[in-house]
C-alpha cells in the first residue's frame, strides 16, 4: 500500500506512522523519526484523509478521542505513557490493541522519586520547614530506616523498582498486588485481607497502582482508617485511587501526618483547590516519573521493528483487567 501523504516517494512505500497528541509536539516527532529512520512519522495534521485511512500504527501521547477517530484502520496503538486508563476504553471499543510504555529509565526515575519523598517524610522535612518559618529550634528524635515500614500498593514495573531502591536505603518494605509476588526481602500480600495488613502496618504508604474499576477510590474512608496514627501517604499513581475528601479529613484530624501528592482527580490542580494550602499536603505537578522522549522512542522503535518483521502486534494492555 502506498502512503498518500504530502511526502510520498518510493522510500515510503509502507504507510506512515502517525503521532497523535493534543499538543502537537515537534520534539516527539523528531525523536521518534530519529529512532526509526526507515519509517515515516507524521502528525495527524500532516495526514490527508487517504493517508489517514492507510495508517496502521498510531503512537500517542494523550490524544483527544476525535484525533483517533480520523484513523479508521489502525492495527495497534502505542502509548508513550505508562498509564493508559483514559485511552483504554477508546481503544477497546474499537477492538484495537493498545501497547503501553514499559521503560526501565522511567522505572528508575520513579524509584528515585519514591526514595526521595520517602526520605522527605522519614527525615521530617515538612515539620522542619514549618518550624523554620516559625523560627523554632526543636530537634525531634531520629528513627533509623530499619524501623520504618513502607507499604507499596502495586508491585508492577514501577512498584518493584521502588521496592528495590527503598530496600537499598535500609527501609522495611511490604507490597500488595493482584497476583502473588515473590520479591527478595519484601513481604508481599494480595486480596483484601492483604491490603488491610499492608495499610495497618505501614508508616508510609506508596501508591503505584493503575487506575481501574477496582482501584478507583480503593483508599476510601474505611481503608484510610486502617492506617496507623501518624502514618503518611505518597500517591504517584493516579489521583482517583484515593478518595481525596477522606484523605483530607484524616490529615486535618491529625490521624495521618502528611501526604505527598503528584497526581490529582483533575490536572492541573485548580487554582482554588484547598489542597494547595493544606499544611499537611505537599503538591507536586505530576513530575515523579516523566517519560524520557529518547528512551521511549527507542522502545517504540523496537516494538515497531518487531511488528514489521513478524506482523505480530506487541503485547497489549489487558482491556478486561484495565491495565
Ligand atoms: P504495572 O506494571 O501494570 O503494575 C501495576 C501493579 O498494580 C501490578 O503489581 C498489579 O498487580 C497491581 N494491581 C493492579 N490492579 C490491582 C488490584 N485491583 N489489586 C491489587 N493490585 C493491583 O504498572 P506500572 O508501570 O508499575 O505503573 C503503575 C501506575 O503508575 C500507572 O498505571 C500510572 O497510572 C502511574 N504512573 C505515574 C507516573 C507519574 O509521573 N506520576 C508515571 C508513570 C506511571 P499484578 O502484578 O498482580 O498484575
Amino acid at each position: 500500500m502506498i502512503w498518500a501523504g504530502s511526502m510520498q516517494n518510493d522510500q515510503h512505500a509502507k504507510p506512515a506512522i502517525v503521532f497523535l497528541s493534543k499538543h502537537a509536539d515537534a520534539r516527539w516527532l523528531a525523536a521518534l523519526q530519529s529512532a526509526m529512520p526507515a519509517e515515516h512519522i507524521v502528525s495527524d495534521q500532516q495526514c490527508s484523509d487517504e493517508a489517514a485511512a492507510a495508517t496502521q500504527i498510531a503512537i500517542v501521547a494523550d490524544p483527544s478521542p476525535e484525533q483517533l477517530l480520523r484513523f479508521p484502520n489502525l492495527l495497534w496503538i502505542h502509548s508513550v505513557w505508562a498509564g493508559v486508563e483514559r485511552l483504554l476504553p477508546i481503544a477497546a471499543a474499537r477492538n484495537i490493541p493498545l501497547v503501553r510504555l514499559i521503560d526501565p529509565t522511567l522505572a528508575r526515575a520513579m524509584g528515585e522519586a519514591v526514595l526521595a519523598w520517602t526520605l522527605y517524610l522519614h527525615r521530617d522535612m515538612p515539620r522542619y520547614a514549618a518550624q523554620q518559618r516559625e523560627q523554632s529550634w526543636r530537634p525531634h528524635s531520629y528513627i533509623p530506616p530499619q524501623e520504618i515500614t513502607v507499604g507499596i500498593l502495586g508491585l508492577g514495573e514501577l512498584g518493584r523498582e521502588a521496592a528495590r531502591r527503598l530496600l537499598d536505603a535500609g527501609y522495611r518494605v511490604t507490597g500488595w498486588s493482584q497476583s502473588p509476588k515473590k520479591i527478595d526481602d519484601v513481604e508481599t500480600f494480595t486480596d483484601e485481607t492483604g491490603l488491610r495488613t499492608v495499610l495497618s502496618n505501614a508508616n508510609i504508604v506508596v501508591v503505584l497502582l493503575p487506575l481501574t474499576r477496582e482501584t478507583r477510590h480503593l483508599l476510601n474512608p474505611e481503608q484510610i482508617g486502617l492506617m496507623q496514627k501518624g502514618a503518611s501517604i505518597i500517591n504517584f499513581a493516579r489521583g482517583a485511587v484515593i478518595a481525596t475528601d477522606a484523605l483530607v479529613d484524616a490529615l486535618s484530624e491529625d490521624r495521618l501526618s502528611h501526604a505527598v501528592l503528584d497526581v490529582f482527580d483533575e490536572e492541573p490542580l485548580a487554582a482554588d483547590s484547598p489542597l494547595w494550602k493544606h499544611s499537611k499536603i505537599t503538591v507536586l505537578p505530576h513530575i515523579s516519573a516523566p517519560t524520557n522522549r529518547h528512551t521511549a522512542s527507542n522502545i517504540v522503535a523496537a516494538n515497531v521493528a518487531a511488528f514489521r518483521g513478524s506482523g505480530a502486534v506487541p503485547m497489549a494492555v489487558n482491556a478486561t483487567r484495565g491495565y
